[in-house]
């Protein structure tokens, strides 16, 4: 009989790997919580209608991406592509801006596209995201962009990019496209099907085209930049002087209008230069349309989402360091050293160390062979003269220093045994 498989596009993460997202998603806690975000869960999946409405229809992710079905009940229903749009909705269903002031929002989950599989590119991925309601400030896309700056470096990537634009708002737009249009028109036949489509209905995403004869096309296209009013020219260069202030290193680039169609005055995304290759971990931008077009007040609003799959990739192609998973491997023999070794273990747990007790039986040296492939730093050993004595045998592996402790010193005197753990962590 055939072997089921995980569905095309799709991906199990294993126990060897489950770390690293652990590791990012802890960083990405602590970071958002100093700067007082509060996450929001919202469902996997939503009415059609909302990503139809808040996306937009000219998109890809509309036009071809969504995972769309009918229920039993026959509602049509799309599995989330996007985090921006359900937590709009949450935010207007829940009336959160009656709370007043500024809601600083995050979330972390799957979401769903159907796209040609590739590395870093999936049908089930995941993302990270802010998203900060009810602020028209530039330093609020200041703020979010520090934030996304200080995950990458916290997380040990120092080499990334991060591209800036401003789309205007919506009569800087209008004025953008007449022009996009005239310039678009002669070329018509050599663009991409899609492109072609576009011209008259949303020529803006021609700009963000993938086809190679279509982004030569595109490279020589009036810049918006030269159609922003005095208010967009304003914010524009209110973000870059903060971001100047804040040391965040960031290069213009007139063409990146994202893939959305809510996005209004800055857009970025930030491109890890992985040896050589780019790979965009994080695009975002501020929507300050978006909240009222979909039936609430107006709310402007900025965010970003993060791919948590490519930023992973990434780090373990770039051989960032891992967490350590555990702090001592338990190794016992000896009918009464294996019992203790269980109440030493749960001991051990409750005094603060991540512990992992081998369960073989085996002989000594194929227990240590194991802990030695753990990763924790450091082995306890266990035999019964050790029982019988209410010891144990510290190695740590690296040195190879061995030791006999009293188990009562690991249990009740863990502070230099943590300060050394900690010490060791940070060398990794
Ligand atoms: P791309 O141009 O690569 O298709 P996008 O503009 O569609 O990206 P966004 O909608 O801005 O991407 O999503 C933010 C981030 O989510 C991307 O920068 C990327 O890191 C990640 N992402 C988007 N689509 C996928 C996918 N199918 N698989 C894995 N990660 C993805
Ligand atoms: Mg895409």
């Amino acid at each position: 009989m055939s072997l089921i498989q995980a569905v095309r596009g799709t991906r199990d993460i294993l126990p060897g790997e489950s770390s690293d997202w652990q590791r990012v998603e802890a960083a990405a806690r602590t970071l958002l919580a100093r700067a007082g975000y509060q996450e929001i869960r919202t469902p996997l999946f939503e009415q059609t209608d909302l990503f139809e409405r808040g996306i937009g229809e000219a998109t890809d992710i509309v036009g071809k991406e969504m995972y769309s079905f009918q229920d039993r009940g026959e509602r049509w229903i799309t599995l989330r592509p996007e985090g921006t749009a359900g937590v709009v909705r949450a935010f207007l269903e829940h009336k959160l801006y009656t709370q007043g002031g500024i809601q600083r929002l995050w979330y972390t989950g799957p979401m769903f596209r159907y796209e040609r599989p590739q590395a870093g590119r999936q049908r089930q991925f995941h993302q990270l995201g802010v998203e900060v309601l009810g602020s028209a400030d530039p330093r609020a896309d200041a703020e979010v962009i520090a934030i996304a700056s200080d995950l990458l470096k916290t997380l040990g990537l120092s080499r990334w990019k991060l591209d800036l634009n401003s789309v205007g708002d919506l009569e800087d737009r209008q004025r953008y496209r007449e022009k996009l249009v005239a310039y678009f028109t002669p070329y018509v036949a050599e663009l991409d099907r899609d492109s072609q489509e576009r011209l008259h209905r949303n020529p803006l995403r021609i700009l963000d085209s993938k086809d190679p004869r279509t982004q030569a096309i595109a490279q020589e296209a009036p810049s918006i930049l030269d159609y922003l009013g005095a208010d967009s020219q304003r914010h524009f260069e209110q973000v870059q002087q903060y971001l100047s202030n804040l040391s965040i290193p960031y290069q213009l680039n007139p063409r990146l209008v994202r893939g959305l169609d809510y996005y209004t005055h800055t857009a970025f995304e930030m491109q890890v230069d992985d040896l050589g290759a780019q790979a965009t971990v994080c695009g975002g931008g501020r929507y300050d349309r978006l909240v009222q077009e979909l039936g609430g007040p107006d709310t402007p609003a900025i965010g970003w989402a993060i791919g948590l799959e490519r930023l992973i990739l990434l780090l373990q192609q770039l051989h960032l360091p891992l967490l350590a998973t555990i702090d001592f491997y338990l190794v016992a023999k000896g009918t009464n050293a294996e019992a203790q070794a269980l109440t030493l273990s749960h001991g051990l747990r409750q005094a603060g160390f991540a512990v992992e007790l081998d369960l073989s039986g085996s002989a000594f040296g194929k227990q240590l062979k194991r802990a030695d492939r753990s990763g924790a730093p450091a082995c306890l050993i266990m035999g019964d003269a050790e029982a019988e004595a209410k010891t144990v045998q510290l190695k740590w592996l690296a040195s190879g220093e061995q030791q006999a402790v009293a188990q009562s010193d690991l249990l009740h005197q863990t502070e230099a045994l943590q300060q050394r753990l900690a010490a060791l962590r940070e060398k990794r």
